[in-house]
């Protein structure tokens, strides 16, 4: 398997930052690929290298119906060289996500959202079979997946008093918590969940945390919750796209640049810091959210 990485570091330049004498970058995880993007790349690494020593050839994974982690995995395994199911969340549906999942040779099962709760049980009923099935849990949820993610801290050339980043699992936060603790980066780390009552996040994280690390939280930027946007959230990513030619999205980055920004004007940070946004990736993300904007 080849899994170089292409993610460099940019400036972002406006004048709210440089009234607030404050420098800030985005680490451009959305580039590494067109389909596994970002985090969903990191996060699968490990875990499809497992896959791979314990020669199973078929990955079947979770996710609801406008999952980046179900679109990232079908690509994955099609890139790779394994069959794939994605077990969805709900009644079946079609949509742009889906179609792509379908597109890399996917194969689906809709299933009722109780089910679905209990998806070691799902696997079983479907796959107890299937010597060559293999479990990923939904989100790419695990510890191989926090040590991939903690991979991109070994790519930083500068450190930074902050860094943000969006969170559904706290897998990711936790992998770059990891990353920055080994290599012993001053930096302070800032998770932005992206559902309502994001507090059990902290149990999330600090169930991958190695050792035990402080973080903060900003828990008020869900704009409603998981999938839910505001008119200030829209014309935030409209403006932002327009103003940087980056592309992000209403589901997780547009909320955790949102908090960065919001927290920029609130002068959360002090004169001289040096802040880094990741850019986690999941674009795809707007198709879904087209009516909208
Ligand atoms: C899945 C995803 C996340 C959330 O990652 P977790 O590890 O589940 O916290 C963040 N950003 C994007 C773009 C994603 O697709």
């Amino acid at each position: 398997m080849s899994l170089e990485i292409y993610s460099p570091v940019q400036q972002i330049k406006n004048e709210l930052f440089a009234g607030k004498s404050i420098q800030v970058f985005i680490k451009r995880d959305d580039l590494i690929h067109p389909t596994i993007s970002g985090n969903k790349w990191r996060k699968l690494k490990y875990v499809l290298l497992q896959a791979q020593v314990q020669n199973k050839t078929h990955l079947v994974t979770f996710g609801g119906t406008y999952s980046n982690h179900l679109l990232a995995t079908a690509a994955a395994a099609a890139k790779f060289g394994f069959k794939a199911t994605g077990i969805v969340r709900g009644e079946e549906v079609e949509n742009d996500t889906l179609f792509l999942c379908k597109l890399h040779g996917m194969q689906l099962i809709f299933t009722d959202r109780d089910s679905y709760r209990d998806k070691p049980a799902l696997f079983a009923k479907f796959f107890a079979d299937d010597e060559q099935a293999f479990f990923i849990d939904e989100g790419g949820a695990s510890a191989g997946g926090a040590k991939g993610v903690s991979e991109l801290v070994d790519e930083l050339t500068d450190t930074y008093d902050h860094i943000f980043c969006a969170c559904g699992t706290g897998t990711t936060a936790a992998g770059i918590i990891n990353g920055l603790t080994k290599h012993n980066h001053p930096t302070h780390f800032n998770a932005v969940p992206v559902l309502k009552n994001g507090g059990f996040m902290k149990h999330e994280i600090d169930k991958f945390l190695a050792p035990p690390a402080n973080y903060s939280l900003h828990l008020n930027y869900h704009f409603g919750g998981y999938g839910k946007t505001t008119p200030e959230l829209i014309q935030f990513i409209k403006q932002f796209v327009a103003d940087t030619g980056i592309l992000i999205e209403p589901i997780y980055t547009g909320k955790m640049l949102y908090a960065m920004y919001d927290l920029a004007a609130k002068d959360h940070f002090k004169p001289g810091s040096k802040i880094l946004a990741i850019h986690s990736g999941g674009i795809w993300g707007l198709l879904g959210m087209k009516d909208k904007f």
